[in-house]
């Protein structure tokens, strides 16, 4: 039964916790109770002595792992200061927004460089390749290693750095990149020098053989694609050898520099130089040119160079021979485009250089003649089939036999006998013409000997020396065999080097020619006018002679400018106490005008045309008759 005093609440909720319900009941419950109650104030004591003391382990904890953060956070700031490396961040539209401090120099430039100026993708690749997979990485918000880059600071040193760098999303949500970065700008320095080595002409920055080579197969290719044209230029330099040797190798190098920059001034972007090697250069002509154009270009080349420059503290004028060749029309590879050139740059030469030859199907086969007839030379050499003839040398007054000039011929075996004309410039080209110098100097002693043994009287004997045989050192000690082995006086022997020859690096000549005459040897300038000689060197020659150059001679008495060169050459020589000889005479009209003009000698089919050693003895026993009777 409920007790009434309880409220009913109380009731219910004692009832609850199994308490009895009337008054009596309670009042012998509530010790129980209160010591239920009792225990849960210990309980929750207990509970908070725990929680107090789990708060204050984790605390503890808490500052624990604080300090091993800051302790590591340390270990990787002084790690990190000590390496090149550096860390970055970059917010979702890839600026810069954080790139760590540096204690070095190139760290600390880099830091403010990078600081928000350059956004990752400003950054330039050193490949083309590179820069399209590191931006379609950058694009797809992948991860990205060891991409080399490069950050060219104005004025400044540039930079090349290699970043690797991860994304950061949190969630889906792309925050931008965070990476690691390094400076590898002598690293990639090195290696683009060994690339540059490896592929350009040191000395002038152009495309060495094997990148020329290389690029020109590349065009070819495009070509045949896109069914264009392209051309090859062989450009040689006319005198750069006497320039070396002249003005030095450090001049030489200087004038190929200058040649390579001039070359490159006068290209369009998809034009190739290159050098060869030498003084060869070459130059691709891309984008379908027609002969119009190549026709223009040539002149600009040929004009471009021939601008005059200083070597060496000189004032220098170049030229320069150029070939050109086509593709399709003349080859469809590289090594025989370059050859055609090649072949065209020689007819060039040939031609008098300084000019510009486009190569035809005729050259090749001119080429090929010419390469069996050097090989017959050479045995022709060997063989004795070289023989001299004499042209005899007047006085022009008295008619008297004064000297004779020896003139090579080749008596070859199917094509019969060969005027000079038709071998000498390749013997030049070929250096063949230094044994065969040799052997005329050799063989005009000897036949002086023989007529002298006839008992005749021969006049003193002149030969000509080319240019190479005049540039090499030997050429002095020929001369000296030559007389010795004939038991010649040097006073028997005249050399006649052209005036052209001289002019080709007249220090140098007038230094043979010193030596030579030192021998006893006498010296005439052959094709006198036709040289452009500097007076002032005509009088440091130590020469003899003068022989005023046929051309000149053919318009006498009539042309007056023949005439008036004529005249002031006589008068120019004399007063330099000369003797001036006229060659090819032809009349007698020539002859009188010479005569009157106070010309010494004269030579030429009016008085006798080059013979052979027999017709020239018949002539000295009649010379020797006239001057008995
Ligand atoms: P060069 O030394 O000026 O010789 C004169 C040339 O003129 C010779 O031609 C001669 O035959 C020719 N000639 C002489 N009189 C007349 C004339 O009245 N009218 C015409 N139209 N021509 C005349 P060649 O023998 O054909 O020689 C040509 C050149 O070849 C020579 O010119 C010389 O430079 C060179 N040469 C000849 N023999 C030798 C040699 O043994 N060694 C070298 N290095 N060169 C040589
Ligand atoms: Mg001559
Ligand atoms: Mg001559």
């Amino acid at each position: 039964m409920p007790d009434p005093a309880l409220h009913p609440t109380l009731q219910r909720q004692l009832k609850r916790v199994g308490l009895l319900p009337s008054a009596r009941d309670a009042a012998a419950a509530l010790p129980a109770l209160l010591e239920r109650v009792s225990r849960c104030y210990i309980e929750a004591d207990q509970d908070r002595y725990l929680l107090e003391r789990s708060q204050e382990v984790a605390s503890r904890e808490m500052s624990e792992l604080h300090a091993q953060l800051a302790a590591s956070q340390a270990r990787l700031a002084s790690l990190l200061s000590l390496s090149s490396d550096w860390i970055w961040e970059q917010d979702a539209s890839l600026r810069f927004t954080y790139v760590s401090a540096h204690t070095n120099e190139v760290g600390r430039d880099l830091a403010t460089l990078l600081s928000g100026k350059h956004a990752l993708l400003d950054l330039e690749a050193v490949s083309e390749a590179d820069a399209k997979q590191f931006q379609a990485l950058v694009a797809a918000r992948s991860p990205f290693r060891n991409f080399v880059c490069g950050l060219g600071q104005p004025g400044g040193r540039p930079y090349y750095l290699r970043v690797s760098g991860e994304p950061v999303f949190v969630g889906d949500e792309f925050r931008g990149y965070r990476g690691v970065g390094s400076d590898v700008t002598q690293a990639t320095q090195a290696e683009q020098r060994v690339q540059q080595l490896a592929r350009y002409d040191a000395l002038t920055g152009v495309a060495n053989r094997g990148m020329f080579l290389q690029q020109l197969e590349h065009a070819l290719a495009r070509a045949r694609q896109t069914d264009t044209s392209l051309s090859v230029f062989f450009i040689d330099l006319d005198r750069f050898k006497a320039i070396n040797d002249t003005l030095g190798h450090d001049a030489g190098d200087e004038l190929l520099k200058v040649v390579a920059a001039r070359l490159t001034s006068l290209l369009r972007g998809a034009d190739i130089v290159g050098r060869l090697g030498g003084d060869e250069f070459v130059v691709l002509l891309d984008g379908n040119p027609d002969s119009t154009m190549l026709t223009r270009v040539a002149g600009r080349v040929l004009s471009e160079l021939a601008e005059p420059l200083r070597l060496a503290g000189r004032p220098v004028q170049v030229s320069a021979s150029v070939g050109i060749s086509r593709f399709p029309g003349d080859g469809t590879d590289a090594a025989t485009l370059l050859k055609c050139a090649d072949t065209a740059m020689y007819l060039a030469k040939a031609r008098g250089k300084n000019n510009f030859q486009f190569f035809t199907p005729q050259l090749a086969d001119q080429t090929a003649r010419h390469l069996a007839l050097e090989g017959e030379l050479r045995q022709a050499i060997q063989h004795d089939e070289l023989l001299l003839h004499y042209q005899p040398k007047f006085d022009v007054r008295t008619g008297a036999l004064l000297g004779m000039e020896a003139l090579v011929r080749w008596q070859h075996p199917q094509r019969g006998l060969l005027a000079p004309g038709e071998f000498i410039a390749l013997a030049e080209e070929s250096g063949l013409v230094v044994p065969m110098g040799r052997w005329v100097l050799e063989a005009a002693c000897e036949q002086l000997r023989v007529w002298r043994d006839a008992g005749l009287d021969p006049p003193r004997c002149s030969v000509n020396v080319s240019v190479r045989q005049f540039a090499h050192p030997a050429l002095l000690d020929e001369v000296r065999n030559a007389l010795i082995a004939a038991a010649l006086d040097a006073g028997a022997l005249e050399i006649e080097v052209t005036e052209s020859v001289l002019m080709a690096d007249p220090e140098r000549a007038q230094q043979s020619l010193k030596r030579l005459h030192a021998l006893g040897v006498q010296i005439a300038i052959d094709d006198f006018g036709t040289g452009y000689s500097s007076l002032a060197y005509l009088k440091r020659f130590p020469a003899q002679t003068l022989k005023i150059d046929r051309t000149f001679v053919d318009g006498l008495p009539l042309d007056r400018d023949d005439v008036a060169i004529t005249r002031a050459v006589i008068s120019l020589a004399h007063s330099l106490d000369m003797r001036v000889v006229a060659e090819g005479v032809e009349t007698e009209s020539q002859l009188g005008f010479l005569a009157d003009a106070g010309c010494d000698e004269a030579q030429g089919y009016l008085l006798g045309r080059p013979m052979t050693p027999e017709l020239l003895a018949d002539l000295l026993r009649g010379q020797g008759e006239r001057r008995a009777a």
